[in-house]
């Protein structure tokens, strides 16, 4: 017998695929996926209360993937998947992304995120980045986007990695063991976003 999705248990990410993935060293080569780790809160009295049964992860689907009405990348791969949790509009919500790398311009996923925070104001949104793309004028255009749109933007640091380790990978009992130099490439990009949000990009 199947079963209940209640009863199922979550699926959990590889191990080195999270450490692989969500290393925040910029000069690391071949990080060509992004994933996006998810979690949702309802506010209830004032307090955030988790619901359990929507937290998840998703990665960019390969390009020879037939892609849904929003397209192959993770953000609009997360705002697919929105319409079937039936959110409450009467109720307030708070989204967290966990995402290895900062949502893109290309693709129109800012945009698209900022669209969707325009027509779901009950929905809140936190973006904490393992790694930014800020060689590009554009992908620091897609922050200030993202931010314009009431999105709290934020680089990882320890707090969130051992969340996300705890919280969405299989480490079968195995505590989180920070990489080399993570506190300071973290120190080092939060200056980076700081920069970027306080310019206006003129
Ligand atoms: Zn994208």
């Amino acid at each position: 017998m199947e079963a209940s999705p209640a009863s199922r248990p979550r699926h959990l990410m590889d191990p080195n695929t999270f450490t692989f993935n969500f290393n925040n060293d910029l000069s690391v080569r071949g990080r060509h996926q992004t994933y996006l780790c998810y979690e949702v809160e309802r506010l209830d009295n004032g307090t955030w209360v988790p619901m359990d049964e929507r937290r998840g992860f998703l990665h960019n689907k390969a390009k020879n993937v037939p892609c849904g009405d929003y397209g192959c990348h993770v953000e609009l791969r997360f705002l697919c998947e929105v319409p079937s949790w039936k959110l409450d509009p009467a109720q307030t919500y708070r989204v967290t992304w966990f995402i290895s790398w900062s949502p893109c311009f290309r693709s129109g996923c800012a945009g698209q995120v900022h669209a969707f925070l325009q027509e779901n104001k009950h929905v809140r949104l936190r973006i904490f980045a393992a790694r930014i793309y800020d060689y590009d004028p554009l992908y620091q255009e897609a922050l200030r986007t993202l931010r314009d749109a009431g999105a709290q933007v934020s680089i990882m640091t320890y707090e969130e990695f051992k969340h996300c380790w705890d919280t969405f990978v299989d480490r079968q009992g195995r505590p989180f063991q920070p990489w080399d130099g993570l506190d300071e490439h973290s120190q080092a990009l939060s200056g980076r976003l700081r920069a970027i949000l306080q310019n206006q990009g003129n």
